[in-house]
């Protein structure tokens, strides 16, 4: 209950700077400190001891920094894969050591070939075939993924 002493009390003790509980401990019998506040509300004495918001500065926002984009490797131009005599492409059978040993197609597809070029010295592969498996596998992923 409020009386008009405790109005009073609470009034005089909010102005001290007691907190709510400390009031509403003082204020005794059936104040909680949830009743202090909401008093204190209602009376419009809020806002005392509440510590005020500071609006922090804001930083300056850092600039993005634009990372320039990594000069792309000149592409790999990937010649025709050879054809033999009769127009088929060199497969598992007809490849030897002087041909490109590059899988063409899917190895379990009957069209699967092999590049059949002639090799560049000491590689399986033909010149071109050779830049292409010694790049990043990155690349050859964008490559795959973008074909
Ligand atoms: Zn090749």
């Amino acid at each position: 209950m409020w009386t008009n002493d405790r109005v009073d009390q609470l009034k005089s003790l909010w102005t001290e700077g007691l907190s709510a509980s400390q009031i509403a401990q003082t204020l005794g019998e059936g104040i909680t400190r949830n009743a202090v506040i909401g008093k204190v509300h209602r009376l419009g004495l809020a806002g005392r001891a509440m510590p005020s918001r500071v609006d922090r500065p804001r930083l300056p926002s850092v600039p993005r920094i634009h990372l320039r984009a990594r000069q792309p490797e000149p592409p790999v131009v990937e010649e025709e894969p050879i054809q033999l005599e009769d127009g088929s492409f060199v497969g598992v059978l007809t490849i030897n050591d002087r041909m490109c040993r590059w899988p063409i197609g899917d190895p379990s597809a009957e069209e699967f070939h092999f590049c059949g070029r002639m090799p560049k010295g000491g590689s399986p592969y033909c010149e071109a075939h050779a830049r292409k498996a010694y790049q990043p596998h990155q690349v050859r992923d964008r490559r795959r993924m973008a074909g």
